[in-house]
């Protein structure tokens, strides 16, 4: 693929896309029969001098890699990414079991699939229900407020991000996103996240993709066992010979443990094992949610509005007192706050869209960041903390999973007043007006009123006081790391364990799961021929 970066155009121009296509082409001297596909990859507003212009990135794909490396020196704006090639190698000693995955969310669907795809049949086992299922599940806790602990947002087919904004944007460079884009559009996902700069799903699209893969993992051999969770492991000296789960035993010689940042009960499982759990730095705070059309103003000033410009995101981020930072993240333009709760009694906010991102609020979670000093580095302590703030959020919410919240202009004052104005909050149990900073420490209350402020001088619509806090947070990323060895990716003291994913500490997001999938499918196929059954 041929990147052409910096086609400036006025934002007078009638059909911009096309026109920077048109300009695209022209750089690469090439008639546009020639190119195979063409889209744009990147757009984005220089408004530093004067009249704003649209700045694009086209990207360019032809029938033959040779003619685009070619045609990368056409101009020094132009450049040339090779799509990387898979070659994964199958080792020698053959398993005795087939090999279980735990988890099916991306990081165990993508293992899951490339050792179906390298023949190893595996066993996948998931606490939760398949999608129609879990789908009606979280559609009745929305509407009635009965929770089920097995089937939510964080748990059932496809994991926790399948109720998301489906972002697959990562700051990883590896080669092995390409495998898993190229699995997404296998299963159907849309061309574009190929050249996006920013690739995006939909919560919509994405559960259509998952049912496909799961597809493929069948069709290849592959089990999934729905409702179904692991409880236990059982091993010989430092080798682990099985496992115990609610549908019973299993014997296992090699397992890829992918359970998610919500697998509390299984994380005191692997405490109470002895096996080497760390605490990890992650973050807690609540969903801001302004206006979509109000972040647009402040990213692209004169230029909002323009229908070819993509929903306004953002990424904010402040270094605070006492070495802490405070930072939004998990954007979702257009989207809805969800309610993330997976233990009873506890209230979790999370953010998900569509693929069209044409809600009327923009949402994001405004986190700060805490570690394993505030919880004496003891990992049962993290998980207390976590679930102590769920808690109090569902009791300031009124106990029936509606969720406490105030404006900016409120909490920055610590009043606990929600009058509400232009933003109407979109979470789905309702909210409850209540001083968020009081259900969360002070010194956490304070660094985030300290971020907050400072964001306001960063991005003009964080200061509108009546934007909307949601709360609370409490799921940005795993509280714990399950050691593994850098090079086998086994459990440092259990062999044939493979901690992998977001759960174990290796990932924070859909992409960065998923390739941790890959990477622990492909240690394992180092290691071991498929068993012969
Ligand atoms: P998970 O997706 O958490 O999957 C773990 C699976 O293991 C679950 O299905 C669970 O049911 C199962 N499980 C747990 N314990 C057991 C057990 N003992 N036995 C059997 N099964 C078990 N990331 C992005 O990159 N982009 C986004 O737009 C985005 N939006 C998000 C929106 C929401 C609402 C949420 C909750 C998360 C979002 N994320 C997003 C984060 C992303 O979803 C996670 O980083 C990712 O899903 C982690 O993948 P994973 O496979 O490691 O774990």
């Amino acid at each position: 693929m041929l990147l052409v970066r910096n086609i400036r155009l006025p934002l007078s121009c009638p059909d911009p896309d096309a026109e920077a296509t048109a300009q695209a082409l022209q750089i690469l001297r090439l008639p546009p029969a020639r190119a195979v596909q063409t889209g744009v990859s990147k757009l984005s507003v220089d408004a530093r001098h004067g009249k704003p212009v649209l700045v694009y990135t086209i990207a360019v794909t032809l029938n033959d890699e040779g003619e685009e490396s070619a045609l990368a020196g056409a101009s020094p704006c132009v450049c040339f990414t090779r799509p990387p090639r898979f070659d994964f190698p199958v080792g020698g000693t053959p398993l005795a079991h087939r090999p279980v995955v735990v988890g099916l969310g991306p990081a165990g669907l993508f293992a899951a699939l490339l050792l179906a795809r390298s023949g190893y049949r595996p066993l996948v086992l998931e606490r939760g229900p398949d999608l129609t299922r879990r789908v009606e599940a979280v559609e009745r806790f929305e509407k009635t407020g009965e929770l089920d602990p097995n089937a939510n947002i964080q748990f059932g087919e496809g994991g926790a991000g399948t109720f998301s904004d489906g972002k697959l944007t990562t700051r990883v460079g590896d080669p092995l996103c390409a495998f898993v884009t190229q699995a997404f559009l296998a299963h159907g996902a849309p061309a574009d996240i190929a050249w996006r700069q920013k690739p995006h799903v939909g919560t919509d699209l994405l559960r259509g993709i998952i049912r496909s893969i799961r597809g493929e993992i069948e069709s290849l051999g592959g089990e999934i066992h729905f409702d179904t969770a692991l409880t236990g492991l059982k091993r010989r000296g430092g080798l682990l010979t099985g496992i115990e789960t609610t549908a019973g035993d299993f014997p296992c010689d090699s397992m890829i443990l992918a359970v998610g940042h919500s697998a509390r009960d299984t994380f005191a499982m692997l405490h109470r094992a002895a096996l080497p759990l760390e605490c990890k730095p992650f973050s807690v705070g609540f969903r801001a949610e302004h206006l979509q059309s109000e972040i647009e103003k402040s990213l692209y000033h004169a230029a909002a509005g323009h229908p070819s410009l993509p929903r306004g995101e953002y990424q904010l981020s402040q270094h605070v007192r006492g070495g802490r930072c405070v930072y939004t993240f998990c954007m979702c333009p257009g989207g809805t706050v969800c309610a993330a709760a997976s233990e009873e009694g506890g209230v979790v906010t999370n953010g998900m869209s569509l693929h069209a991102r044409d809600g009327r609020n923009a949402n994001a979670a405004v986190v700060v960041s805490v570690d394993g000093r505030d919880f004496d580095e003891d990992p049962a302590k993290a998980v207390a903390f976590q679930r102590r703030l769920e808690q109090a959020a569902f009791r300031a919410g009124g106990g029936a999973y509606q969720a406490p919240a105030e404006t900016v202009g409120s909490f920055l004052q610590g009043r606990g007043h929600l009058e509400l104005d232009r933003v109407q909050p979109t979470y789905p149990r309702g909210v409850t007006p209540a001083d968020l900073g009081a259900l969360l420490p002070d010194e956490l209350a304070g660094s985030l009123r300290e971020g907050l402020t400072a964001f306001g001088r960063k991005l003009a619509a964080y200061r509108a006081p009546d934007a909307v806090l949601t709360g609370l947070e409490t799921r940005t990323s795993s509280p714990v790391r399950l050691l593994r060895d850098g090079e086998t990716l086994e459990c440092t003291t259990l062999e044939g364990l493979y901690p992998c994913g977001e759960g174990a500490g290796y990932a924070g997001g859909i992409m960065t799961a998923a390739v941790d999938g890959v990477r622990c499918a492909a240690a394992l196929m180092r290691h071991h021929a498929p068993a012969d059954l």
